[in-house]
């Protein structure tokens, strides 16, 4: 167990805040079909950490995704910020709702049964920066005066 780092996080809007004590050794995937359609992605990134070292500074709304668990969101916004049996001491959050995720691994992968074999190393595709999509920074200059992070 490495030691826990304090880290924040939210939802894309703003209106849902967190606090959180975390171990990055628990970062993995979840591959389920449950969390593919709970967060429209391929896997969840998750950190599990204890409910106790969870702050919510504002919000979350929850989903009952089934009779044993229960999925925090934004109403306003949408973003999935993670997963929670209804029983136990434990809650996953979403790595990409952090607001630092960068240097936090991958250590392993749950329901192994439905990954998407042909997503999980991609490292050899081309790599297209945002920054070269003259089209797209354009309309972020025309509607804000600048291209966000
Ligand atoms: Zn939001
Ligand atoms: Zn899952």
């Amino acid at each position: 167990m490495s030691e826990k780092l304090e880290k924040t996080g939210g939802c894309q809007c703003g209106q849902v805040r967190y606090r959180a004590r975390l171990d990055p050794d628990q970062a993995y995937l979840c591959h389920c079909r449950m969390c593919q359609r709970a967060t429209g992605g391929v896997a969840a990134a998750f950190i599990n950490l204890e409910i106790a070292d969870l702050e919510w500074e504002s919000g979350p709304d929850w989903y009952a995704s089934s009779p044993i668990a229960k999925r925090p969101f934004c109403s306003n916004c949408g973003t999935p910020l993670g997963f929670c049996f209804n029983e136990g001491e434990n809650i996953d959050i979403t790595v990409g709702s952090l607001d630092d995720p960068y240097g936090i691994e991958p250590h392993w992968h749950f329901a192994s049964e439905t990954i998407h074999e042909a997503w999980i190393d991609m490292s050899k595709l081309p790599r297209k920066p945002i920054k070269e999509y003259e089209a797209l920074n354009q309309k972020w200059i025309d509607a804000t005066g600048s291209v966000p992070e």
